[in-house]
């Protein structure tokens, strides 16, 4: 039955390649077609470590080509238009391909338009970014370079993709800053647009613990809305106690941006994108099955998605089996019985050869691997992160074996 059906997954990065491996096991040769541009696949979770000069950030970086597994065929080229109606996509160049199950692969957008002067002046004047992989190096290169003064580390509102991030990278310029003897003629500030330094009380409060001992300055509500670059003036949108908003600006000498993040325009523009409440422009799937609400043969997987977990790639590892398992029975045209909980986990570096392992699932619940206090910065963690973590995406995940 599987062998006359045509699969189309949208996306080759981690989670389209997850799901392409493991539907290559069970699907015959042929069946399956991947879409996607881009002839290098990335290990972004490497780039807060690359971004703090601990790794290059070559290591994050191969060639596409050698984890399409055989059987699959790659379409070099981006997808313009999704209807699901047609069960149809189009590509750049005009060309339509039909589909009878379609996989949404898509990742997310980075918005950088909403934060006026912010994309034109990365890499120079004090503003950089590591959720841009051109990037990285200035980030290393500025923190080095930095000599004091204000250096302001932003979070824009959630959801956006590793929610840690934005803070990892301030604790590791805080270490940087401190070897280079400039920590004690500079401030820095977390400018978050949210109420808490994590959204999970326990790791929550183990970070203001980090952060009190570092002596870096949280700024609550503060969202990021706009740049004098020449100036060196960030503004931010500062929401107080009661709800009331005003603007305030910030000289800065650094500036590590993290932008708004949002679903592809072809999603958001589509039929196949949540109509309302928190998940509004998502990709619409039920939460556990991971299938489309409204059109059955529509799956989805990763940041495109439109559930209340958190964006990660080891998010990605829980629910690459789930969408397998359950395209298989809708392709058999049986109940779907396999379910996501939610997992999600984000190492937060707190400094080199320390990490919090934080590990979660749906509604906050706690979902450790190890039974150990996860509230604790850990060298085990560390060695995880830094290289066992890394091995196993591109060896186990990517290749449907973890
Ligand atoms: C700085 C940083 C640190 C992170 N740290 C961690 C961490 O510590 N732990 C963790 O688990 N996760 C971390 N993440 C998050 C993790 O990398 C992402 O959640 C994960 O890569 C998302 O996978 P995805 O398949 O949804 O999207 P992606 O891996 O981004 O893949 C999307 C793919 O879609 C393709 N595409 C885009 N548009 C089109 C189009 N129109 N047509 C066809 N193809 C298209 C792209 O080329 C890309 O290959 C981090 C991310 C960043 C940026």
């Amino acid at each position: 039955m599987t062998q006359s059906k045509r699969i189309l997954i949208l996306g080759a990065g981690s989670g389209g390649i997850s799901v392409a491996s493991r539907l290559a096991k069970v699907i015959p040769a042929g069946a399956i077609t991947i879409i996607d541009p881009s002839e290098k696949h990335y290990y972004q979770p490497l780039w807060t470590l690359a971004g703090a000069g601990v790794v290059p950030k070559e290591m994050s970086e191969k060639s596409q080509q050698d984890f399409i597994p055989s059987g699959v065929q790659w379409i070099r080229d981006s997808v313009v238009h999704i209807d699901p109606e047609r069960k149809q996509v189009q590509l750049t160049q005009g060309n339509k391909l039909d589909y009878d199950f379609l996989v949404v692969a898509l990742g997310l957008r980075l918005c950088w338009e909403n934060i006026p002067g912010a994309k034109e002046s990365l890499g120079t004047n004090g503003v950089c970014s590591i959720y841009e992989y051109d990037q990285v190096d200035k980030v290393s290169q500025m923190l080095q370079e930095f000599r004091g003064g204000n250096a302001i580390f932003t979070m824009p509102p959630v959801p956006i993709k590793c929610a840690g991030a934005p803070q990892k990278i301030m604790y590791l310029a805080d270490e940087i800053f401190r070897q280079n003897g400039t920590r004690e003629k500079s401030r820095i500030f977390f400018a978050t647009a949210g109420k808490a330094i994590f959204g999970i009380p326990v790791f929550a409060q183990a970070l203001e613990k980090v952060v009190k001992r570092k002596g870096i300055e949280p700024l609550f509500q503060h969202q990021l809305i706009g740049i004098k670059a020449d100036k060196k003036i960030a503004i931010f949108l500062v929401t107080d106690h009661e709800g009331h908003q005003s603007q305030k600006e910030v000289h800065y000498e650094l500036l590590h941006i993290v932008p708004p993040m949002a679903a592809p325009h072809m999603i958001t523009e589509s039929p196949l994108a949540e109509q309302d409440g928190d998940q509004k422009g998502w990709l619409s799937v039920d939460k556990f099955t991971l299938q489309h609400k409204q059109f059955k043969n529509v799956f989805g997987i990763g940041d495109v998605t439109g559930v209340p977990n958190s964006k990660t790639g080891a998010a990605i590892r829980k629910q690459a089996p789930v969408v397998v398992a359950n395209l298989m029975s809708a392709i058999k045209g049986e109940e779907l019985a396999s379910k996501y909980d939610g997992y999600s986990s984000c190492p937060l570096v707190t400094q080199v050869g320390k990490v919090i392992l934080a590990e979660f699932g749906y509604d906050g619940t706690l979902m450790p691997t190890f039974p150990v206090d996860p509230s604790k910065e850990r060298r085990s963690m560390w060695i995880l992160k830094r290289y066992l973590l890394p091995w196993m995406y591109w060896e186990g995940m990517l290749k449907g074996r973890a």
